[in-house]
């Protein structure tokens, strides 16, 4: 292994410290695979990231082999170290990796043996690229505001008529786990579907953010047939779906902004070490020194929450009962924590963290949407209180 990548390796591994697989050996075999990854500058096409990501064996990670064992099929603990190792990499690579996981996970949830043959082993080997199309312009954290209607045709199959917003991939997708309404009631009438991007009706625009690299739009849906064969699970089941994908995820955003966060602090001590002012190095000066310390401590205290929070998950009595406040106080945290060291560390650089396509400048940019997506910090603070009141 050449010295950066060892470097490189012996930094991701402090990322999160107590996180214990099921031996330290597998633990250390992830991170080394995540290490030699090479990500080009600028980086590659979300394409070209896919087939690198399937390439190293790391899909299979967030999208489980087609036999799995039902409602075991992923570690959150794997999941959590590699997104924080692919985070604190690039975070466009984090993305990549977890959409394939988030777009199919209803999939592994309720997918007929069928659709499991057909759609999960080509996700895992990033032949198929998957989005989640939940989110509309009038249902963002209330989901039971979703609207898209999917209507029973005589012959059985569905149309589906509606807008979703905000959906990452879109565009690039083969495929949406698309959640439409199939009867009135607000949370038990909403059904999800597996929907081929290439199926006539649909039709996508591009939307762009303050992060930037995030492929993500519209997808707009007019008249769209599907065949039965396309709902995944039983008419009704969408909210249980779409709040279980959300739920089994949830602590693995929170492990991105460690991840986030941990380059953020590593680019802070570098540039202040290198950079002088009043003849002496920036790290000399104490109002530095308690910044870092403080960036270090926070990140640390962060990094606990989401190992607690996966461990709890996968060690539930059953998966049917998702760690709810720990997940929710892990991403809270930790996306709240990872926007104040990205903001430290760009302080510490001064001017030159605001140059556009700086390592600094990126993660100020990407580290923005953590608060509000998979549930903002808001509906996260009400998951917890849920917990404390009930
Ligand atoms: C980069 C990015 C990627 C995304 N990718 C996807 C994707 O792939 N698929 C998908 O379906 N969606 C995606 N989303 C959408 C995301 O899930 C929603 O933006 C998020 O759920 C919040 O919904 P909203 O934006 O409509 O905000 P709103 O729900 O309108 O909330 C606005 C504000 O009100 C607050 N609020 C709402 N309800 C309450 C309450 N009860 N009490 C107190 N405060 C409240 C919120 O916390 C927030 O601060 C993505 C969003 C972003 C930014």
């Amino acid at each position: 292994m050449p010295a950066s990548e060892a470097a490189l390796l012996t930094r991701l591994q402090t990322l999160l410290p107590s996180l214990v697989l099921e031996s330290s050996a597998a633990q250390h075999a992830l991170l080394e695979t995540v290490a030699s990854l090479a990500i080009a500058d600028p980086e590659p096409s979300p394409q070209t990231i896919l087939a690198q990501l399937a390439q190293a064996g790391l899909l299979t990670h967030c999208v489980p082999a087609v036999d799995a064992a039902p409602g075991r099929e992923l570690s959150i603990r794997v999941l959590c170290l590699l997104r924080a190792a692919l985070a604190y990499r690039s975070p466009l690579y984090d993305l990549m990796f977890v959409m394939q996981g988030l777009g199919s996970h209803a999939v592994v949830q309720a997918g007929s043996p069928q659709q499991r043959r057909d759609y999960l082993p080509r996700v895992a080997q990033g032949q198929a690229i998957s989005a989640l199309a939940l989110t509309e312009p009038e249902a963002g954290s209330d989901l039971s505001g979703i609207c898209t209607s999917a209507q029973k045709q005589a012959d059985g199959s569905y149309r589906i008529d509606g807008e979703k917003v905000f959906i990452s991939n879109a565009g690039l997708a083969t495929h949406y786990v698309l959640y439409a309404r199939t009867a009135e009631h607000p949370k038990r009438g909403l059904s999800a579907f597996l929907l081929p991007a290439a199926t006539v009706g649909v039709e996508t625009q591009s939307m762009r953010l303050l992060c930037d690299d995030h492929p993500i739009g519209r997808v707009i849906l007019r008249g769209v047939i599907l065949p039965e064969s396309a709902r995944i699970g039983d008419e009704g089941q969408g909210m249980s779906l779409a709040l279980g994908t959300l739920a089994r995820f949830r602590p693995t955003v929170g492990a991105a902004a460690v991840g986030m966060a941990a380059r953020a602090l590593h680019e802070a001590i570098a540039h202040v070490r290198r950079r002088q002012q009043f003849g002496q190095p920036l790290a000399n000066f104490q109002a530095t020194q308690l910044r870092l310390a403080e960036m270090a401590t926070e990140l640390r205290a962060a990094s606990l929450l989401v190992q607690h929070a996966a461990h709890t998950l996968d060690h539930a009595a059953s998966p049917a009962e998702p760690a709810g406040p720990e997940s929710a106080m892990a991403k809270l945290f930790a996306t709240e924590m990872a926007q104040r060291v990205v903001d430290g560390a760009l302080q510490l650089h001064g001017g030159s963290g605001l140059v556009f396509g700086s390592v600094i400048e990126r993660l100020y940019r990407d580290v923005r949407a953590l608060r509000i997506y998979e549930g903002t910090s808001e509906v996260q603070k009400l998951i917890i209180a849920r917990s404390l009141l009930h």
